[in-house]
């Protein structure tokens, strides 16, 4: 029976609006862009949690910046509130304040706003960013983790196992469209991954990451399990979760980070049925 007890700790962050520049474009896989950031507002950046979430605001010519909004009681004011810019939350994946640079990881998976911008992303683009609000830090006992994720949620879980100290028991079942997506997680910690790729079943099946997971033997002690993908699969992940594992609330936290067919899925919608 694993503790009842929340290992989370939220730290909040002050609200800051960033005007960010790209440095450079690295292609991951052949549908995963690296975009290094840099800014002079960039120092001060504050990320303390590899799920954190950065609102970044991408403008449709990429090399105006004349849409700069300022940040003013927790809340952004554009010069044209009629136009204000498209946003979507990304996860930022290495910040290096030495180097004054940010990583984030674009799913490049057709046309979007975000998904645009990055595929066509050259040094000197604008983007704007904002956040993270807050940080969920891991602050209680973890005897081992449990990470399920699509190619959307796998710049956070990489950047969780990359930290994690080494020996730490770690399972992760990770969904890409195809094996050419997959990408190697660097760590010390001892994991076991399973990657299942999208085009060697049904691509509607909703169930295919809970299926995986539901076939897992899950090692003894108290576990923190995280999960992020498509609204629907991560659904599913919820339910086996509560209802076959009796993982309690407090020791896991699911979210749908994109939804099929739907633009700007709102991410706090309850998953919950
Ligand atoms: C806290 C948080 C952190 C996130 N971190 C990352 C991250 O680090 N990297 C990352 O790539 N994404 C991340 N996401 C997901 C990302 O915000 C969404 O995928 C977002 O919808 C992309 O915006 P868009 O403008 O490209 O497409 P939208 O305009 O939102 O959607 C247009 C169409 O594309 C589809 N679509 C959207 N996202 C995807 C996808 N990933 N795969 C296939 N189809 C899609 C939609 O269903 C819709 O039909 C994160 C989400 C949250 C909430």
């Amino acid at each position: 029976m694993t503790s009842t007890e929340s290992p989370i700790q939220v730290v909040n962050h002050p609200f800051v609006f960033r005007l960010l520049r790209v440095k450079r474009a690295t292609w991951l896989t052949p549908h995963m862009v690296r975009i290094t950031l840099t800014g002079d507002s960039l120092p001060g950046f504050r990320s303390d949690a590899a799920d954190d979430g950065i609102r970044l605001y991408f403008p449709p010519d990429p090399t105006d910046a004349s849409w700069v909004p300022t940040a003013q009681d927790g809340k952004l004011v554009w010069p044209d509130e009629e136009n204000k810019l498209p946003s979507r939350e990304y996860s930022g994946r290495r910040y290096d304040a030495e180097a004054n640079e940010l990583d984030i990881d674009f799913v490049v998976h057709g046309e979007g706003p975000a998904s645009t911008w990055a595929a066509n992303a050259k040094p000197g683009h604008y983007l704007g960013a904002s956040g993270p609000r807050r940080s969920r830090v891991m602050a209680g006992n973890v005897d081992w983790y449990l990470l399920i994720g699509d190619e959307a949620g796998i710049p956070a879980i990489s950047r969780r196992i990359e930290s994690l100290p080494a020996g730490t028991p770690v399972i992760a079942v990770l969904e890409v469209p195809t094996a050419s997506e997959e990408q190697p997680v660097e760590t010390e910690a001892d994991l076991q991954v399973t990657w299942i790729h999208r085009d060697e079943g049904d691509p509607n099946d909703e169930g295919r990451l809970a299926d995986v997971v539901s076939g897992l033997e899950f090692p003894e002690g108290d576990v923190f399990a995280w999960a992020a993908g498509e609204a629907g699969e991560m659904r599913a992940v919820r339910r086996h979760l509560v209802n076959e594992r009796g993982i309690p609330q407090d020791r896991m936290r699911v979210t749908g980070y994109w939804k099929r067919a739907i633009s700007n899925w709102d991410h706090h919608t309850p998953l919950d049925d």
